[in-house]
């Protein structure tokens, strides 16, 4: 757990950010946000750039989120990051955002430019790269189905594939309506005459085992982006006969060691990874956002590896 410091701190003026050496000029806003990696990382590739500012952890309640964020540019900060559970309140407060994060409905990183905030959602995207990497495919040639369709994550990502026009997309979700929902709108980007057999290319289906059966013989990756996982207690999310060595797993969960799905995938025998390149590339694509050239991804992925 680092340190980590307060709304009122920043609201108040920020001069404690102004007196640190270097100056706080980026942070993470979360509640929680003390077990949040980001400052190890961004704080790694700001001093390997050379830039003299640091990151800071800052606790936001619900309640101070919009006075936080309107206090950014006061406080000389150049941006923030944002955790859960205030990435709809960032989209919210931004003056401006960029296509993807309105239709995620999601800011996770906003750049202060004057007295203006713009947002930014570089989860999608990172999700794209960090999956180019861990399997060396890209995202728009899979077969996706994704876990957990009804949360923050799983939309970003579900809108992540719309875009990307993968070719199919199974959003799985545990109340089937927002899953229905979500592919009602997503619908319209997977109405091509790509063919890919005798299925649908968007569909939404509840947890059940059948149903999940039907699809995975249809699939190639299967995300991961419900919150089960996080604990070592957690039941398994997918039962494991239904895993195959053909799938790729990655879940987005990125808690040390691996996540039940990733155990039981592993002894299957399917190739998987978790959601720690996810983390990097997202940071990486927040400091491109913040500095305008290429993130020291090798100095990112360093600080973030040697983590206990
Ligand atoms: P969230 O908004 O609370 O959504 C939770 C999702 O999990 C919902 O779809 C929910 O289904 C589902 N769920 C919860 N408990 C379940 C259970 N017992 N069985 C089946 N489904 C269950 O959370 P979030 O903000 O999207 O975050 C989700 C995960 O994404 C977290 O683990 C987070 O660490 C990860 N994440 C990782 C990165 C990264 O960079 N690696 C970035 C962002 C998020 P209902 O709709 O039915 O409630």
């Amino acid at each position: 757990m680092g340190e980590v410091y307060s709304a009122d701190d920043l609201i108040g003026g920020g001069e404690v950010f102004f007196d640190m050496d270097p100056p706080a000029r980026l942070s993470v806003f979360g509640d929680p946000v003390a077990h949040s990696k980001s400052p190890i990382f961004h704080n790694a590739a700001l001093r390997a750039a050379g830039i003299n500012v640091g990151y800071v952890r800052i606790h936001v309640p619900a309640e101070k989120a919009q006075a936080a964020f309107r206090a950014l540019p006061k406080a000389g900060f150049l941006g923030t990051n944002v955790t859960i559970p205030h990435k709809a309140a960032a989209l919210a407060a931004v003056d401006e955002a960029d296509d993807y994060a309105r239709r995620s409905g999601s800011v996770n990183t906003v750049a202060v430019e004057g007295e203006r905030l713009l947002g930014f959602n570089t989860d999608g995207p990172g999700l794209v790269r960090a999956i180019h990497e861990e399997f060396s495919v890209d995202l728009r040639d899979l077969r996706v189905v994704l876990l957990g369709a009804g949360g923050g994550a799983g939309r970003a990502i579900a809108v992540q594939c719309a875009m990307e026009s993968c070719e199919r997309l199974v959003l799985v979700n545990r109340t089937l309506e927002k899953a229905q929902a979500l592919a009602a709108e997503l619908a319209s980007s997977f109405q091509t005459d790509r063919l890919v057999g005798p299925v649908d290319r968007i569909q939404a289906i509840p947890f059940d085992e059948t149903a999940l059966r039907q699809q995975l013989a249809h699939a190639d990756l299967v995300i991961n982006a419900t919150s089960v996982g996080m604990r070592r207690t957690d039941p398994p999310l997918i039962p494991s006969a239904l895993i195959t060595p053909n799938l790729m797993f990655y879940d987005t969960v990125y808690a040390s060691g691996k996540s039940r799905l990733l155990e039981d995938a592993t002894a299957a025998g399917a190739r998987c990874a978790n959601g720690l390149s996810m983390l990097l590339h997202q940071g990486a694509l927040s400091f491109e956002i913040w500095f305008n050239r290429p993130a020291p991804l090798d100095v990112m992925r360093q600080a973030l590896t040697s983590l206990p």
